[in-house]
């Protein structure tokens, strides 16, 4: 949680000199009351600070100055307790670089029918002076949330939760760098795309190494490190009789402990939280690391198959919004259909590389042979996933924009494969197959996804909607006409957008 303990939400009040002094007393007193309580809510994960009432033009375009600069600022939440003309905003507003969250909220969640009177009525007015502030924000073309409801209401609390996740996704898209070790898989499409467009619109930078860069790392690791780490495999997974006899399962395994460490050790000296393989380049590797990426992803790194850069920083993004949530958050790509028309569901999985995070129990460490890459038996820890909500999302470059897509699933029920050598999921998409499958091809949706069991499509579309990028999303209520519609519509808007 370290990235939400170091970062923090401003909250802004906003109200105007014209009630007294007596009275804006009272509505800082009020607001601290609210941000007391928004801060010590289980469902926000950030620090969130009372910043001031705001009463004139000088000091809010002040605030928003600061708040631009403090790295510490992760987003800002603004309430207008009263009436704040919004001319007052019109300057600040202008310079604006973090998110904004537009709270609708009030001191009292009920009006007071016996006691109410004007007094009353001019110190709680979010009704009225939200709509001002609101005004200028639209007219401005400001991008916000808008949220409404009573502060201390779970809902509204879980609501601003999601989006400081996704001002956590936020910062982390604009630092992020992502190590692409080889290139892309040869003659493939969807995982390509323009680096340098990718940066501008989200931030996360994109470099080549070639694999030799990674194997004098791995080349640097004493036998100690490689015991002391096959010694945490054992502890950590479950072990088949039959493997704990195999000489190739104990040589790889070494191998693969080697190769995680020298991984880990390039991956910090890089500063990168993201990263690709591919099995077309494996030069100086004994075989594709497996147990070890896996491991990385568990441990908060994004990854990407087959020089899949865009959904290696996807993850990598996902991995920062779901900190501390259950659930977990995995690499993913959809591999095989069940058409049964009574029970039709698609299987998820890699060849490999599924994150552990959404095991359903301890996984199992096993050694199997790889047909492609021509190296030898890869590690690979094999589990299933329990029952449950969960979304799958993919990115892809359409030539204009980055498109988002993303896919309400539901997890079923594992099904014993007992001759698959690979972790797997099996879900529904929504609203059903049909219909899911279809709306996703024909957005150009990839094979690869970020799968994730913690996250919902809230999160990424507060996300969205901060870094500017599209986001079309398949769900319940998904309908296939008006879905392909939608595609048009966002064909033409982005067509006119350039
Ligand atoms: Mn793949």
């Amino acid at each position: 949680m370290k990235i939400y303990n170091e970062s923090e939400i401003w909250f802004v009040t906003g109200s105007q000199h014209l009630y007294g002094t007596e009275a804006l007393k009272q509505v800082a007193l009020n607001s601290q009351k609210v941000v007391e309580s928004l801060d010590k809510s289980a469902h926000i994960p950030a620090k969130i600070v009372w910043k001031q009432l705001f009463t004139t033009p000088e000091e809010i375009t002040k605030f928003f100055q600061e708040a631009n600069s403090n790295p510490l600022c992760m987003g800002i939440v603004a309430w207008m307790h009263t009436f704040s003309p919004s001319k007052m905003w019109i300057n600040g507003l202008k310079t604006l670089e973090k998110p904004l969250l537009d709270l609708q909220t009030q001191c009292n969640q009920d009006i007071p029918y016996d006691s109410i009177d004007m007094d009353f009525m001019n110190l709680n007015q979010t009704a009225h002076g939200g709509r001002e502030f609101g005004f200028i924000c639209s007219r401005m073309g400001i991008k916000r949330k808008v949220l409404v409801g009573f502060y201390e209401d779970k809902s509204i609390q879980k609501e601003i939760g999601t989006w400081v996740r996704a001002c956590a996704g936020r910062n982390e898209s604009k630092q992020l760098k992502v190590a692409r070790l080889g290139d892309n898989m040869r003659e493939v499409a969807v995982t390509e795309g323009d680096k340098v467009e990718a940066q501008i619109a989200f931030g996360f930078s994109v470099n080549g190494y070639g694999l030799g860069d990674v194997v004098a790392f791995i080349n640097k690791i004493s036998d100690q490190e490689v015991d002391a780490l096959v010694k945490i495999y054992h502890q950590d997974y479950k072990i088949k009789e039959e493997f704990l006899k195999d000489k190739k399962f104990t040589t790889n395994l070494r191998n693969e402990a080697k190769t995680e460490l020298g991984l880990r050790a390039f991956l910090k000296d890089k500063n990168c939280m993201a990263f690709t393989t591919t099995f077309e380049d494996l030069h100086g590797l004994n075989q594709l690391p497996g147990l070890a990426v896996q491991r990385l992803m568990a441990d908060g790194y994004g990854f990407g198959a087959e020089g899949d850069w865009k959904t290696a920083a996807l993850l990598r993004i996902s991995k920062v919004m779901d900190l501390g949530l259950e659930g977990g958050t995995s690499f993913m790509e959809d591999y095989t259909y069940h058409f049964d028309t009574k029970d039709e569901k698609v299987l998820g999985s890699h060849m490999l590389e599924i994150c552990p995070t959404i095991a359903n129990a301890k996984p199992s460490l096993e050694i199997h042979p790889l047909g492609i890459g021509g190296k030898d038996d890869p590690l690979r820890l094999v589990f299933e996933v329990d029952k449950g909500e969960g979304i799958n999302i993919s990115m892809m470059d359409m030539g204009n924009r980055f498109r988002l897509l993303i896919n309400q699933v539901e997890v079923v029920k594992p099904e014993k494969m007992p001759k698959l050598p690979v972790a797997r999921v099996l879900w529904k998409t929504m609203p059903d197959m049909q219909t899911g499958i279809k709306s996703w091809i024909y957005a150009g949706g990839s094979h690869h996804t970020v799968f994730s069991k913690a996250l919902n499509i809230s999160h990424y579309q507060d996300w969205a909607e901060m870094m500017g990028a599209e986001l079309v999303v398949i769900d319940s209520k998904t309908e296939l006409q008006s879905f392909k519609e939608k595609l048009q519509f966002n064909d033409l808007y982005y067509a006119l957008k350039k």
